[in-house]
């Protein structure tokens, strides 16, 4: 009888990824006006290198942290000009991995915020889990504090499910930051359907 091996995405201890060791400050692509990446009209900035690996991820090549193009101030302008549309509902951070890039996304995430205040929202999908990144380093804590959405946890095969709302797996969960950091337990996106 022969043992199949499942192969499942890595799992870090608490601080042992960071950005300041990993991230190249590169872009994978930027994606203005979309539909799909969260709720309303998005602009969606996918960001270079993530380490989890998952099975079956969705952007494979955007794991690599030298993939695409560096991110400059030409870009942001791009992207704060973009948001200020009055159809725009906000901005959308995927990867590869935000909270391995977070030179990027808090320069990015903190001009949203000087710029527009909580008119726009600023979504972010990450492989950690809600719990993860609670214990890990002061930066990606200081991301996760200007997100209002954070689509959370690895990609599994095992629960892959593709009626979900913006997620393949049913482990990963949509998740209202602000409320969950206020009340310090997990609160879900009020909108949620399934
Ligand atoms: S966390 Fe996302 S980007 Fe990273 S390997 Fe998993 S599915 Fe791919």
């Amino acid at each position: 009888m022969t043992t199949e091996s499942v192969k499942l995405p890595r799992n870090p201890e608490p601080k042992e990824w960071l950005a300041s060791e990993l991230s190249d400050q590169r872009i994978a692509s930027y994606k203005p006006f979309n539909f799909v990446d969260g709720e309303g009209v998005r602009c969606s900035l996918y960001v270079s290198g993530c380490k989890f690996n998952c099975p079956g991820c969705y952007n494979k090549v955007a794991q690599n942290f030298h993939f695409g193009q560096p991110y400059t101030q030409e870009l942001e302008d791009q992207i704060i000009a973009d948001l200020g549309q009055s159809y725009v509902q906000g901005l959308t951070l995927l990867g590869g991995e935000p909270f391995l890039n977070t030179q990027v996304c808090l320069k990015l995430c903190r001009r949203v915020r000087e710029e527009f205040g909580d008119t726009k929202d600023i979504w972010s999908w990450t492989g950690y889990t809600w719990d993860e990144l609670k214990q890990e380093s002061e930066d990606k804590r200081e991301l996760l504090q200007l997100l209002d959405i954070l689509v959370d946890g690895r990609f599994l095969q095992a629960k892959m499910d593709l009626t979900l709302q913006f997620r393949g797996s049913s482990n990963q969960r949509i998740i209202n930051v602000p409320a969950s950091l206020a009340t310090g337990d997990v609160v879900l996106w009020d909108k949620l359907i399934k």
